[in-house]
Formats: structure tokens, C-alpha cells, sequence
């Protein structure tokens, strides 16, 4: 007995189209003979094709997905001007305060204060010495965020690499796979090619609907 290769209706011997879906019948499909057990095997089997495709798929599409979005390195370039001007403004700031200061040591102290020169000297200071303080800071931290950012820039082409070789491997598999499944189910008909119909194949087995592959599939015809 031989089945229509599309829909999986019984053809009469030599007829050359389907009487059920209409298809042109070039090669018939011959089911192969299988006791229950082999039947129930050989759906297992199909079964778990099916389902380990479809998660290859599904992370195939997880990567493309990924892929497809662009690279954020070199977008947030460093101002090495970012922490300066707070040292530039504190200076300023200290300027003034400390001529302020200086005038009202002139007035009130110089006369009684032993050293006035050591205060004139003192408040002069200050406001460079934040300069240099904020200088020197701004240098070093500006450099730390530049290197921040090679190391972020890197990290992120390396884990694209990483991702494109994950995305290469993954599609090696499903080909793979799919040509493992393509040699197992072209013995059924395409119509039941998948992983809804096996579980109805599988029933129709273990119910003892069906007493092999080739019965279930009469079953599932009618
Ligand atoms: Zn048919």
C-alpha cells in the first residue's frame, strides 16, 4: 500500500493523482514497516527533532536580533574639561575671598601682627594652589575615564566577536539538524511533518488506536 507523499491519503494502485488533495503522483511514499515499539520510537525521536529545531531557530533569531543592533563604543567621548572648571570657579572664588580677607588683616592686624608678611603670603597661595590641585586632579581623572572607555569600547567589540561566533555555530547546528530531520521524516507525508501530528501519532499508538506508523497515519487521514 502507498501513500500520497503530500497529504497521506492511500492511492489506488498505478493512479496518478491524488483523489484526496489532487497532487501529481511522481514517486509514492512508502512508509516504512515498524512494529509498535519502533513506531513509538521513531515519533520520540521526531518529536524531539522538532522541538530541539525549533529552539535553534528561536535562538538563531535571539542572536540576529542582536546583531542587528549598533555598536554604543565611541559615542560618549571624555571632555577633559569636566572636572576643571569646578577648580577654575573654586580659584576664582578663593581669589576673591582671600584678597577680601588680606584687606581686613591690612586694616585691622598689620599694625598688632607679628609676621603680616607671612599672611600676605599665605593668601596668595591659596588660590593657585587650588589651581594646581584641580589641574593636576582634572589630568588624572579625565585619563582614568579614557581608559574607562578603551576598556568599554573593547569589551563590547570582543563580545560582538563573541556573538558572531555564537551566531555562526548555532546556524551550523540547525543545518545540521534540519538535514538529520530531512533524511528521518521524508518517509512521512509532508502534512505531517511536525511536531502537532506526531503527538496525535503518538496517541493513536499508545491507545492502540493504531498498530503502527503507517495505521496512525491512515487514521489521522480519514
Ligand atoms: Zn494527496
Amino acid at each position: 500500500m502507498s501513500l500520497c507523499k503530500k497529504c497521506g491519503n492511500r492511492l489506488k494502485d498505478g493512479a496518478l493523482y491524488c483523489n484526496k488533495c489532487g497532487s501529481k503522483i511522481e514517486t509514492d511514499l512508502q512508509i516504512p514497516d515498524m512494529s509498535l515499539k519502533e513506531s513509538l520510537e521513531f515519533v520520540k525521536t521526531l518529536q524531539a527533532k522538532y522541538t530541539e529545531i525549533k529552539d535553534l531557530e528561536s535562538e538563531v533569531g535571539d542572536c540576529e536580533n542582536k546583531l542587528s543592533h549598533p555598536l554604543v563604543h565611541g559615542r560618549t567621548a571624555t571632555d577633559p574639561f569636566r572636572y576643571f572648571w569646578k577648580f577654575l570657579l573654586a580659584s576664582g572664588i578663593a581669589v576673591v575671598v582671600c584678597f577680601v580677607l588680606w584687606l581686613a588683616t591690612c586694616v585691622n592686624f598689620y599694625s598688632t601682627f607679628p609676621w603680616p608678611e607671612a599672611l600676605t603670603i599665605f593668601y596668595a597661595i591659596i588660590p593657585p594652589g587650588i589651581f594646581i590641585f584641580g589641574l593636576i586632579y582634572s589630568i588624572r581623572a579625565s585619563r582614568a575615564d579614557y581608559d574607562g572607555l578603551v576598556e568599554h569600547t573593547n569589551q563590547e567589540l570582543q563580545d560582538r566577536a563573541d556573538l558572531r561566533k555564537k551566531y555562526r555555530e548555532l546556524e551550523s547546528r540547525l543545518a545540521d539538524c534540519k538535514s538529520e530531520l530531512m533524511k528521518l521524516d521524508s518517509s512521512i507525508p509532508e502534512k505531517y511533518r511536525n511536531y502537532h501530528s506526531m503527538t496525535k501519532i503518538k496517541y493513536l499508538l499508545e491507545s492502540g488506536k493504531a498498530s503502527d506508523l503507517e495505521s496512525a497515519i491512515t487514521c489521522l487521514n480519514k
